[in-house]
């Protein structure tokens, strides 16, 4: 992909997840001077402010009781030191926020201001605790489950399910057509009802059970407009756990042009050239009429990606 690197992709972490189910290895990690904590509260990071740039904050770790629920979540080694993240509660939030010297904010909001390696850090962070919250319960039984391997598995106390994190996988799609008698190259975006004004994307859409991502690709994309694709390219991946997707990026080639559009997922659709989206805004650009998808999406880096090689700027 250009050698860009994706937004929460590939950070510095080593994961050891050899180390998960070693209790002693952890009890020692966890009495580190060097082990520092993550901390999610519901939706939100923390963030601290240095030099007019904002970081992921990493606190002490009397800062948290591992006995709070679910425990520290061991996420791995950053440079040999220990990270875990922790779930905050409610009315622990302003005193860890103010102990650490930063604030709560969402990471969607927050993760295109942050360097690569903090932005897949609170991704990761996010993602382990979100899925602990939503977990408590045995999807087979309904008995409480625990957390078990450094919080990496959930457990059922009654029938001994173990659930582990999970990531639904959706396709994300840059549908296009080659230039061909004297028209340019064109792809394909739109824009959802819940888009800020004037902002058209790439078709995107969950794979449902039973479908090839390929499979998932041409339906949505004829579901969303009407258009039938032919040859689907993968092209990269991106975590976003907003709160558990994973989006697997794919070129697809158009076989058809015309455009039918539902009006409710989409409010609009369009076939638009290179020389079109070089005049578009950024995100959040509220004097732009048409404007990009945002910097920190493989949406954006599908586009970019597109006009690169259409422009024979690679
Ligand atoms: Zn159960």
């Amino acid at each position: 992909m250009n050698g860009t690197r994706i937004t929460y992709a590939g950070g510095r972490l080593d994961r050891a997840g050899d180390r998960r189910k070693d209790e002693a290895w952890l009890a020692a990690a966890r009495a580190r001077d060097d082990v520092r904590l993550v901390p999610v509260a519901r939706e939100a990071s923390l963030v601290v402010e240095r030099d007019g740039a904002r970081e992921a904050a990493l606190c002490p770790a009397d800062l948290v009781d591992p006995a709070t629920a679910p425990g520290w979540i061991f996420l791995g080694l950053d440079g040999g030191a220990p990270r875990f993240a922790v779930d905050v509660p409610d009315d622990a939030r302003a005193a860890v926020a103010a102990a650490c010297g930063g604030e709560f904010e969402d990471l969607r909001r927050v993760g295109p201001l942050l360097a690569a390696d903090d932005a897949a850090l609170l991704a990761y962070a996010r993602g382990m605790v979100g899925w602990h919250r939503r977990t408590r319960h045995c999807g087979g039984c309904g008995a409480a489950t625990e957390p078990r391997q450094a919080g990496h598995v959930r457990v059922c106390a009654a029938c001994g399910v173990e659930q582990y994190p999970r990531t639904d996988p959706a396709v994300i799609m840059l549908v296009h057509r080659a230039a061909a008698d004297g028209e340019p190259a064109r792809c394909l975006l739109a824009r959802s009802p819940r888009f800020q004004p004037g902002m058209y994307s790439t078709l995107a859409g969950f794979v449902e059970p039973g479908e090839s991502l390929e499979d998932a690709v041409a339906r949505e994309t004829l579901e969303e407009t009407g258009v039938r694709v032919g040859r689907v390219t993968y092209v990269g991946s991106q975590p976003w756990p907003f709160p558990s997707s994973l989006m697997l990026g794919f070129r697809a080639e158009a076989e058809t042009t015309a455009l039918t559009i539902d009006g409710e997922e989409i409010a609009d659709a369009r076939w638009f050239t290179a020389a079109e989206l070089a005049t578009f805004g950024e995100w959040g650009d509220e004097g732009a009429a048409l404007r990009l998808p945002r910097r920190d999406s493989i949406a954006r880096l599908l586009v970019d990606g597109w006009i690169a090689d259409v422009t024979g700027d690679g």
